[in-house]
């Protein structure tokens, strides 16, 4: 062993014992022999790599001294997962980008990080993207840190405007609206939690004048992204599929208390079914964009397998302040960035397309000239074009927190049980465990509340039922990612700190209120203002009541109450002066811990011309402006009904064919009815009737 090898062991806090593959850990009263298969020999670029992960997990989150055992964990993972870590496998950063391009995409998120990879597919373009964060860390790989990224450098750190109608239990009453900023976007930071919505919300986008955007038109793209990894739903070719880019498998690992959720369901007059096959009311287990347990960003399913692409550049910590726009032709021809601290142009030949998410897309296209005119002339900047729609029609998924159940068996996802060697070591070596776990997210169940048409398969309330709440870290990470005081905090629940519990989030699917997003000043690099508008509709307020109601209830199931479950009681702190559980009681309480799901969208929506708040056309298109396109989940007219991550891969997916097809040499109708077979397997789209060279 060279001196090199010999530092890194001593980095990693691990003695060295032996000649050959093994070592000695000792943290506490714990002490492991950790052996390594001698075919298997740690290279020094495995060695640079094992210091890297270390590095990360202390200064990324900067959290080192509380997760103590992820250096090792880290390092038994590099050693067992190399190929994972190579750097040859990760996207290359160009160091210089080149004066012109034909597409520049901004923002590598999920939506930017298909459309590079797609675009690129056609040899004779070339492709510039542009992201403001860096490289993702091996530690979010690990799906139950992902609570951990929250507030990190990944995040861009948003709060929310203080307003009197929700988040009244976070620090200055200002919600946390975590993004990430990383190259993958939010699907680095997210729980990976696999939905597609209902068909009636794609049905409404094509009524509200989407030509293109019906379900029977977006299904084909949900299946082009899957890599459908449960055989019993690949067999279901006519909702699944597998080989595309977007690996979705089962939970490697759940406690007993995700099936008994299930059976509770069942209980409760629901069915067992798959959420994304023909209907969605019911319970399942969920779905996970993992792959033998660690995260598929968009990144590593899109990104890494074309990195060696000639005729595509990625420029990591490059942050976009303007989209570049002729104002006589109104027609898109660069953007400016800002890169090593100097600002810097690039030009687009035939497109730039905005993707860098719900509230980074309006500030760019306002910080362009693309907005209300008013509002851009009191921010000094010249308009090009008025667009009252953009930053309006912010839409969100907001559920309760704190509705939690004690139980009395120790079954549940504690920070403090799960965070041990032997998990780490399960994980690292066989890729499942209580590390896999998505922060205890176990099953869904979508159900109507009494304001849902109940003869209809369009439910308004989703279940997310965790085997886990706020408490199960003892308020050590989740009370500050979700911004709630501490005087909340322990109020609350101080009483079931770190003791076994499950957790329910009756989560609203299809929101009546609309919050916005405007400049606070026109620097680029100022956060802009974020109102929520959270339970302003009236409406909002009864179905949030109602959910929060069905989701104690579920407690009360003997399938629940075999755990010895007590629903945790205890007046929610600002609620004290309401008579418990009355729809007054439970109206304050939706108003307090009122979470976001992160699922921010909607605020460059698509619609018509005629549509007084449309942003861009069913194309994708920025009304008014040529060479534009919007494609991130900015552009969804009204929210998907389920978490948000799918419906934006196939929003991408959709899109990127919608550029091909609009720089494509012509072709004639038979020769688009093949090229959309060749690229979604299915035999033909009315969609193609529609489209047209802009
Ligand atoms: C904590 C969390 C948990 C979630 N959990 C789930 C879940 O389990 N399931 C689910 O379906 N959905 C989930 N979501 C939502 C889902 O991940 C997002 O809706 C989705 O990633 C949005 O994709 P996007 O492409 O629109 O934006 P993003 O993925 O956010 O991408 C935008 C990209 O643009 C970059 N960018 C922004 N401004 C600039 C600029 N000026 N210059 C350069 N680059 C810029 C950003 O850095 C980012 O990389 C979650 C989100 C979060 C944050």
């Amino acid at each position: 062993m060279n001196a090199k090898h010999t530092k890194t062991i001593t980095q990693l806090g691990v003695r060295y014992s032996g000649s050959g593959h093994s070592f000695t850990h000792t943290v506490g009263s714990d002490r492991l022999l950790v052996t390594f298969p001698n075919t298997v020999h740690a290279s020094m670029s495995l060695i640079s790599i094992v210091t890297g992960a270390i590095k990360v997990a202390t200064s990324i989150t900067g959290l080192g001294s509380k997760l103590w055992f992820l250096p090792t964990f880290l390092a038994a993972f590099a050693y067992y997962h190399y190929d994972l870590f190579d750097p040859e496998g990760r996207p290359i950063n160009v160091k210089e980008v080149r004066p012109e391009y034909d597409f520049v995409v901004i923002g590598g998120g999920t939506a930017g990080a298909v459309i590079a990879n797609r675009l690129t597919e056609m040899k004779g373009w070339n492709v510039l993207l542009l992201e403001a964060g860096g490289d993702e860390p091996e530690i979010a790989d690990v799906p139950i840190l992902s609570i951990y990224l929250h507030r990190s450098q990944l995040d861009w750190k948003y709060r929310t405007q203080p307003q009197d109608s929700a988040c009244q239990a976070m620090v200055d009453k200002r919600c946390c609206w975590t993004r990430g900023k990383v190259l993958g976007g939010s699907s680095v930071l997210n729980t990976m939690l696999y939905i597609r919505g209902n068909r009636r919300d794609y049905d409404l986008w094509k009524r509200l004048g989407n030509p293109g955007w019906g379900f029977d038109d977006v299904l084909p793209y949900f299946k082009k992204a899957e890599d459908q990894r449960n055989p019993y739903l690949a067999n279901d070719t006519k909702n699944h599929a597998t080989g595309g880019y977007f690996t979705v498998q089962d939970a490697p690992w759940n406690t007993p208390l995700g099936i008994a959720f299930v059976e509770a369901g069942i209980e409760m007059g629901y069915e067992h079914r798959d959420v994304n096959g023909d209907k969605q009311t019911g319970f399942a287990l969920f779905q996970y964009n993992m792959i033998r347990g660690y995260r598929v960003s968009s990144s590593k399913a899109y990104l890494r397998p074309v990195r060696l692409r000639k005729n595509l550049h990625i420029a990591m910590l490059s942050h976009v302040t303007k989209v570049l726009i002729n104002p006589d032709t109104k027609r898109a021809f660069g953007v400016e960035f800002i890169r090593g601290g100097k600002k810097q142009v690039v030009r687009a030949r035939k497109e730039v397309i905005l993707s860098a998410g719900a509230i980074g897309t309006p500030q760019l296209l306002m910080l362009s000239g693309v907005g209300p005119a008013e509002h851009l002339q009191e921010k000094n900047i010249p308009v090009i074009h008025n667009a009252p729609g953009v930053g309006q029609n912010l839409q969100d998924h907001i559920a309760i927190g704190g509705i939690a159940f004690e139980i009395d068996y120790p079954i549940s996802v504690l920070i403090d049980r799960v965070f041990n060697l032997n998990a780490a070591l399960r994980y690292a070596v066989q890729g499942d465990g209580p590390l896999t776990s998505s922060i205890g997210l176990e099953t869904v169940g979508f159900i109507s509340t009494k304001y849902a048409n109940q003869s209809d398969d369009w439910p308004d309330i989703e279940f997310m039922m965790t085997a886990s709440t706020t408490s199960s870290d003892g308020g050590s990470q989740s009370r500050k990612a979700h911004c709630i005081t501490q005087k909340f905090y322990d109020e609350y629940f101080a009483t079931i700190s770190k003791k076994d519990v499950f957790g329910i989030f009756p989560m609203m699917l299809r929101p009546k209120s609309r919050g916005y997003v405007k400049l606070r000043t026109n620097d680029p690099l100022d956060h802009p203002l974020l109102y929520h508008n959270y339970l302003t509709h009236p409406d909002d307020v009864r179905v949030m009541r109602e959910g929060i109601k069905a989701a104690v209830s579920v407690g009360e199931t003997t399938a629940m109450k075999r755990f010895g479950t007590k629903f945790h009681r205890k007046p929610v702190p600002g609620c004290q002066g309401y008579e418990l559980f009355t729809d007054e009681y439970w109206e304050c309480v939706a108003r307090q811990y009122t979470m976001t799901i992160y699922h921010m969208s909607a605020t460059a929506k698509m619609g018509p011309a005629d549509d007084p708040l449309a942003v861009v056309d069913h194309e994708l298109n920025v009304h008014g402006i040529q060479g534009l396109r919007v494609i991130d989940a900015s552009i969804m007219p009204t929210i998907t009904s389920g978490n948000i991550n799918a419906p934006v891969n196939m929003i991408a997916e959709k899109g990127a064919d919608m550029i091909k097809e609009t720089w494509r040499p012509r072709k004639n109708k038979r020769e688009k009815r093949m090229l959309f077979k060749e690229s979604t397997g299915v035999k033909s789209a009315d969609s193609s009737k529609t489209r047209k060279q802009s």
